[in-house]
């Protein structure tokens, strides 16, 4: 017997109706790109929306087009969003670190139709044009009067644009499992694959995501979303802000310190979120200045492993929560939060910090799994390591185009590719990437844990440990450290500082000084480009 309540569907343009309508004054604040702050509010955003719905279809965009976004954090990149989705067409969104062969790689897997572009990437576009054959058009996030010459296809400003349409329309109408937006993996081996979600899954993430326990929101929270919109959805806040009533403070394409800290200061920004490199830039501003923190209250990290020192800076130096978050592409993106459960709560901060380090428990509408080489699932104590495995509504069930084939196992779980263990209660820590682990005499060393370990060193801005080859161990850990400015600490003072914290075998057999370490076009420590770069490196110890 079926139950007999209604079939309301999960269409995205929902959250924007009920923006509007319940929080039609909460405001949404950008820093524009042609420079001065911006302010609307969920009432202006939805009519624009609904404009940009009706100029798509006057234009031919229709029900499963794609059209790309290379665009930052601002109210018009919102608008376009939730005008894209609004008629079952797709938003795709380019990440603009990508290479540029990358980006043109998958506007053509994509075949995307138009591209929404900021003014900043125009040159990138300009160039690539010619080996972009399926774009028709080129919108630029920009009103007439700051619209350069520029060759690009059918090129036009978006404010001119979108004035001829009066925004008298209605949304599509449509299955909730139709897609709504696409975006690729960084794939740092093979192509990229891209992460199709639909409109059922992109609410049902909010409304994971929005959870008290974990990114939590409410119409007396002002967040900033730091995290792109091209990382994965900004992590969901997109949807979950206007979904919750939130005010939205969009930094544009300022993110670094002294940008970062004017906005939480005058917007008076309680919660944000980011990956570990944007706060490293605020942290050593706010030193720098002398500065304090005087409304955030929040700070989600995640995206790659956050550091204890990080930790401690905010919650000790700036009286700021952090909350530690992993998740991925694949997953909407938030897999885990550590919020401090009662039964997690110590007695001492020492205590606490430890399990702040983990990256968190699975929410409602996640499940997760650790299993070994045989699948076969491990016990949750905290100590067995194993592939993490995931599966939930807003988890990929496969890529676009059928990419890379079947992507869950028998139990139709999700296979992440990271290392992790996870304790008696449930707090999940990622050991390394699968392919990140150093295999040192048949055992596994977590770079990730003596990573957090070194930067915790008062000399150390940075660090990064890679596998390197050893004719006995198969793989011995070396350390690569960027050091603060103005220092040059030694080998000795690292493993020296490392002796008492991680366990012998793991000790690195050397560390080197770089300058800077790469990163990837998510903010990640780009490991394969750092592997590359010390392959000639012989370890002291070989
Ligand atoms: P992306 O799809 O670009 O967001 O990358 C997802 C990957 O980033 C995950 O599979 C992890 O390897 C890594 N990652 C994300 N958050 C964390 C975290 N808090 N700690 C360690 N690794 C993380």
């Amino acid at each position: 017997m079926l139950g007999q309540m209604q079939d309301w569907p999960l269409l995205i343009h929902k959250i924007i109706d009920f923006a509007g309508a319940q929080h039609g004054r909460q405001e949404v604040v950008s820093r524009l790109i042609e420079g001065p702050i911006h302010r609307t509010t969920y009432g202006a955003v939805r009519g624009r929306a609904l404009q940009v719905a009706q100029r798509l279809a006057r234009d031919g965009i229709k029900l499963g087009d794609r059209v790309a976004t290379l665009a930052w954090n601002t109210s018009r990149h919102l608008e376009a969003w939730y005008g894209i989705t609004g008629i079952g067409a797709i938003y795709h969104t380019v990440n603009p670190r990508l290479f540029p062969e990358q980006i043109a790689w998958i506007v053509n897997h994509a075949e995307d139709r138009m591209i929404f572009t900021d003014l900043t990437f125009l040159p990138i576009l300009e160039a690539l044009q010619d080996k972009l054959p399926t774009i028709e058009r080129y919108v630029v996030l920009t009103d007439g009067a700051h619209m350069p010459a520029t060759k690009l296809r059918n090129a036009v400003a978006y404010e001119d644009w979108l004035s001829e349409a009066d925004g008298d329309f209605r949304w599509a109408e449509f299955d909730e499992r139709t897609a709504a937006g696409l975006c690729y993996t960084s794939g740092t081996t093979g192509n990229p694959k891209g992460v199709l979600y639909s409109h059922r899954s992109n609410v049902l993430h909010s409304l994971i995501a929005s959870g008290l326990d974990a990114l939590p929101l409410a119409p007396s929270t002002s967040c900033m979303p730091v995290v792109p919109m091209f990382h994965a959805n900004s992590w969901g806040l997109a949807f979950s802000c206007p979904m919750k009533g939130a005010k939205m403070v969009m930094p544009g394409a300022k993110l670094d310190g002294a940008s970062i800290y004017e906005l939480l200061e005058t917007e008076k920004v309680d919660f944000t979120a980011a990956v570990p490199t944007v706060w490293l830039m605020l942290l050593g501003y706010l030193q720098k200045e002398q500065k304090k923190l005087t409304t955030l209250k929040l700070v989600v990290i995640g995206g790659s492993a956050c550091p204890p020192a990080m930790i401690r800076a905010f919650e000790q130096d700036y009286g700021v929560e952090v909350r530690h978050a992993w998740g991925m592409t694949e997953m909407s993106p938030i897999g885990s939060v550590a919020y401090i459960k009662p039964e997690a709560r110590g007695e001492t901060y020492e205590e606490v910090l430890k399990v702040k380090m983990k990256q968190g428990y699975a929410p409602f509408g996640v499940e997760m799994r650790i299993v070994d080489d045989d699948n076969k699932e491990l016990p949750w104590d905290g100590k067995r390591f194993g592939r993490l495995k995931v599966a939930g509504p807003a988890v990929a069930q496969s890529y676009f185009k059928g990419e890379g084939g079947d992507i869950l196992d028998e139990n139709g779980f999700f296979d992440t590719g990271d290392v992790a263990t996870i304790d008696e209660q449930g707090y999940m820590q990622i050991t390394d990437r699968a392919k990140d682990v150093i295999k040192s005499g048949g055992e596994w060393i977590s770079s990730i844990d003596i990573e957090n370990f070194a930067v915790g060193h008062p000399d150390v801005a940075e660090a990064a440990v890679i596998g390197i080859a050893h004719p006995k161990w198969d793989e011995r850990p070396l350390l690569i450290v960027v050091p603060k400015e103005g220092k040059t600490p030694t080998p000795e003072d690292l493993l020296d500082f490392l002796k008492p914290r991680i366990a012998k075998w793991w000790m690195p057999d050397d560390m080197q000084l770089v300058t800077e370490i790469p990163h990837t076009a998510t903010g990640k420590i780009n490991k394969l480009k750092l592997r590359e770069a010390f392959k000639d490196y012989k370890l002291p110890t070989a």
